[in-house]
């Protein structure tokens, strides 16, 4: 899981993004620290009648542009240090999409798969119980993470109400549809992903034929985005899960892999095994061969750390968009950078999701509910907006995509800070 290797990248791209744009003491001070971290136990009553307590967690890193805004998360490393850690990303990835959020992330440390059903809608519940104080639609407002989904997101969702005795859907988002969740949401990530892909990749992208794609990860994100580039004409070439990857040069034909993983669960299955083979030949991939494909675009979306210092050498693309959070280390960002190959950083390839639960918020306290068309528009020209401007700056400052981001979210978050008054304000005024 990620720990404190997370919090180092992310500082370590800080440091790099402060390198190029100017902000203000105060500004760098209000974002050393977090502004609260609570700590709480969860007292869950167990099928068997006995009662078990867990440590919970919500951490407000900033809110100098709006109420926080982060997952929550149930796994058994989550500790406070990730907690931490994930909620200062959060406040970089809003700034960037421009969203009027801080960062903030939760999680209780538990290992879900042994919970009944039951079981885990007391702990969602006693999670809510004990940090209802702490959050609200103004203040903080919650949404799924790593083990939680729209069941947990409603659960919670109905305790808040429950307590505060009024209907209160934007606390929370990724809620189910039927309790003011947003069309759109499911696919949010992958949508915005595509957008950015289209955004950026024409820049970089001098080849005749449809591009080849090398997708790490076929989940939530992956395989949607797999789709999503297939429906568009790009040519999928390779697709992997944790049990392997499948490889075909002209291209895998993506609604049946994904046809053929539903059903049988795992891609290895997909090898050579059913309707796929008579559709394409491919051959089998170990999981880190796709990294090495030489492909014009790799994906990586399954999980953090895929690319370091060991492996960043050997990856045969040209661009990398980040689905997973914190694919490559520091490191294999410096070894890609001088290879000559361009990496668009997660901060903005992957912010699709929490796009869409901005505008989930949005609705909620409108109470008016938007299209599926509504909400893919908006968040294509969000999408496509920020993506021109990171790159606009990183042209301009002549950096990465990466710390153009940064810079980009530390510009917008000193503005904010400095708003309410910086040192120059009150120097000058003495
Ligand atoms: P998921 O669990 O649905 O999918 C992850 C996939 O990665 C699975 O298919 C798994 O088998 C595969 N995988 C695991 N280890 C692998 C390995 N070593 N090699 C190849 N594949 C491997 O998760 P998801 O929701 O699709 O999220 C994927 C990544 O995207 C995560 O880093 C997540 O934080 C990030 N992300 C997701 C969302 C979202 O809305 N789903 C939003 C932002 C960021």
């Amino acid at each position: 899981m990620v720990t404190e290797s997370l919090f180092e990248a992310s500082s370590e791209r800080l440091a790099r993004a402060l390198a190029h744009v100017a902000v203000s003491d105060d500004t760098l001070e209000r974002l050393r620290l977090p502004k609260s971290v609570l700590k709480v136990s969860v007292p869950v009553r167990m099928d068997d009648g006995s009662l078990r307590t867990f440590p919970g967690y919500r951490v407000r890193y900033d809110d100098s542009r709006g109420p926080c805004k982060g997952g929550v998360r149930y796994h058994p490393d989550v500790n406070v240090d990730e907690v931490q850690s994930l909620a200062f990303w959060m406040t970089f990835k809003c700034a960037v999409l421009d969203l009027p959020f801080g960062g903030g992330k939760g999680g209780v440390t538990v290992d879900p798969k042994q919970l009944s059903q039951l079981e885990l809608e007391r702990l969602s519940r006693r999670y809510i119980d004990a940090i209802a104080d702490f959050i609200g639609p103004d203040v903080d407002v919650l949404a799924p993470d790593v083990y939680t989904n729209q069941l947990v997101m409603g659960w919670m969702m109905d305790q808040y109400s429950t307590i505060r005795r009024q209907i209160s859907p934007a606390v929370i988002t990724g809620k189910p549809l039927s309790m003011g969740g947003s069309r759109g949401r499911d696919t949010a990530t992958a949508d915005g992903a595509f957008d950015v892909i289209e955004t950026l990749l024409p820049k970089r992208y001098r080849g005749d034929g449809p591009p080849t794609v090398a997708v790490q990860g076929f989940g939530n994100a992956g395989a949607t985005l797999a789709s999503l580039l297939f429906d568009a004409g790009y040519r999928v070439v390779a697709v992997s899960d944790s049990k392997g990857g499948i490889h075909a040069p002209e291209g895998l034909h993506i609604p049946s892999v994904r046809k053929v993983k539903e059903e049988a669960a795992e891609l290895e299955a997909v090898y050579c095994d059913g309707s796929v083979c008579d559709l394409v030949e491919h051959e089998r991939l170990d999981a880190g061969e796709l990294l090495e494909l030489d492909v014009d675009v790799l994906v990586p979306a399954a999980l953090e750390n895929a690319v370091t210092e060991a492996n960043a050498g050997a990856v045969g693309a040209k661009v990398v968009f980040e689905v997973a959070n914190g694919p490559l280390t520091p490191q294999a960002d410096d070894i890609l950078a001088d290879r000559g190959v361009w990496v668009v950083p997660d901060i903005l390839t992957n912010a699709g999701g929490v796009t869409v639960s901005y505008f989930e918020w949005v609705q909620n306290r409108a109470g008016l509910y938007w299209s599926a068309d509504e909400v893919r528009g908006r968040l294509r020209d969000r999408m496509t907006a920020q993506a021109e401007r990171v790159w606009t700056i990183a042209e301009d400052g002549d950096m990465t995509l990466r710390t153009a981001a940064y810079v980009h979210a530390l510009r917008r978050l000193g503005e904010a800070i400095d708003a309410k008054g910086s040192a120059e304000t009150f120097r000058a005024r003495r």
